[in-house]
């Protein structure tokens, strides 16, 4: 069955090489664009690509605010610092996550919680963070406080697994309804939309990632998105060292970061973006054989939730148990075919093994059986 598997996924990428989980394709004007940069001279973190790839961010999420960053995780960080994430907070997150997720809490020495995931999405379970605000959470002074150690919970920070999108309405609702600052994780769902309302622009303030393994890249890059005006206008300012516009005075009014995307990646990224929705369909059909495929083989592969449309980032299948996962991880790789065991859990990892964990059996389950199978854009 493995050697099947492995068969149908070297037919995909038709090639006898190894295949990698998810390799860049620059078939656009990136070299144009990187050159031009070079010509110019504008090579930093001031040039028209910088704004124009904001532009067209701005314009493909319906975001109202986008301020582009050095990478995934610095986009993250400065998130969490708008939304008012504090010293000794607590952030409600998914241990099913990237390790980019946690790091952010902790910079701002902040300490994820872990609620679990759902089955069917991958993402943040709307009736796991129910149950946990009903029984551990009380509103005092209009702010949501953890019971047993009286410590605010100031964010929370669902991430949208492979680019399938989560239940953000339904968490979103129950964030309100504890007054908590909801901050989307987005970094492998740029495209990918949930009741046709892009990922990303549900919360407060969302984030991507274009580094190299991502939908789209830039070498290293990410994005803040909101609609709040005084946030978006704060995030550019925090982003660019807090200097004050003036003609020649240095003058800063805040304790900013050097965390602008510089404009040689912008290039990269706005060739990129012109790409994105060939990309995205491009993927989408891969997504399409594999699930056909895979339903012959009795396997299950990860399909789009319901609601939701998936820019198919990371194809996903899971197998009957541990011992099988290890298996075709050992003869897939073997063979030459990239294939991956999802995350570590955040829970297991020395840094977090004393942070609050609730009941996070969907998120143990699905570890257990997940591996991630070549999902690259395909250029035949
Ligand atoms: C890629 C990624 C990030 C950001 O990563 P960078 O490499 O810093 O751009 C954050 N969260 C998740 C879930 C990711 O997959």
């Amino acid at each position: 069955m493995y050697s099947e598997v492995v068969g149908f996924i070297r037919k995909q990428f038709d090639s006898d090489e190894f295949i990698p989980l998810h390799a860049p394709v620059f078939t656009g004007n990136e070299k144009k664009y990187v050159l031009d940069t070079i010509d110019s001279t504008f090579v930093s973190s001031v040039g028209k690509f910088v704004d124009k790839f904001e532009e067209l961010i701005r314009e493909y999420t319906g975001a109202k605010y986008a301020i582009a960053t050095t990478n995934g995780t610095s986009a993250l960080h400065m998130a969490l610092m708008l939304a008012g994430v504090k010293q000794g907070d607590l952030v409600l997150t998914q241990p099913l996550s990237f390790i980019a997720t946690c790091n952010a809490i902790s910079y701002i020495g902040a300490e994820p919680s872990f609620i679990d995931v759902d089955k069917d999405t991958l993402g943040l379970s709307p009736e796991a963070l129910r149950e946990f605000l009903k029984e551990s959470v009380e509103i005092k002074g209009g702010q949501a406080i953890h019971k047993n150690t009286g410590r605010r919970i100031a964010a929370c920070v669902p991430m949208h697994t492979f680019g399938h999108p989560a239940k953000i309405n339904e968490l979103l609702d129950l964030c309100k309804e504890y007054n908590i600052n909801l901050v989307e994780d987005a970094a492998e769902s740029l495209g990918s939309t949930y009741m046709n309302q892009q990922t990303g622009t549900f919360g407060l303030l969302g984030t991507y990632s274009f580094n190299g393994n991502k939908t789209i890249t830039c070498g290293g890059g990410g994005m803040i998105v909101t609609n709040d005006d005084h946030l978006g206008k704060l995030a550019k300012h925090l982003t660019t060292q807090a200097k004050v516009p003036h003609r020649w005075d240095f003058v800063h009014d805040y304790v900013g970061y050097n965390y602008r995307l510089p404009n040689l990646n912008a290039a990269l990224a706005c060739a990129q973006m012109e790409q994105l929705d060939s990309f995205i369909s491009n993927k989408r059909e891969l997504a399409k054989n594999y699930s056909q495929f895979f339903v012959e083989q009795g396997i299950h592969f990860i399909s789009e939730p319901s609601n939701s449309k998936s820019n198919y980032w990371l194809n996903a299948i899971l197998l009957k148990n541990r011992a099988e996962r290890d298996l075709f991880l050992t003869y897939s790789n073997d063979k030459g075919v990239m294939t991956r065991p999802v995350w570590e859990l955040m829970n297991r990892l020395p840094m977090f093994r004393h942070a609050i964990t609730s009941d996070i059996s969907n998120a143990e389950w699905i570890a257990d059986r997940l591996v991630n199978i070549p999902s690259s854009v395909r250029l035949k």
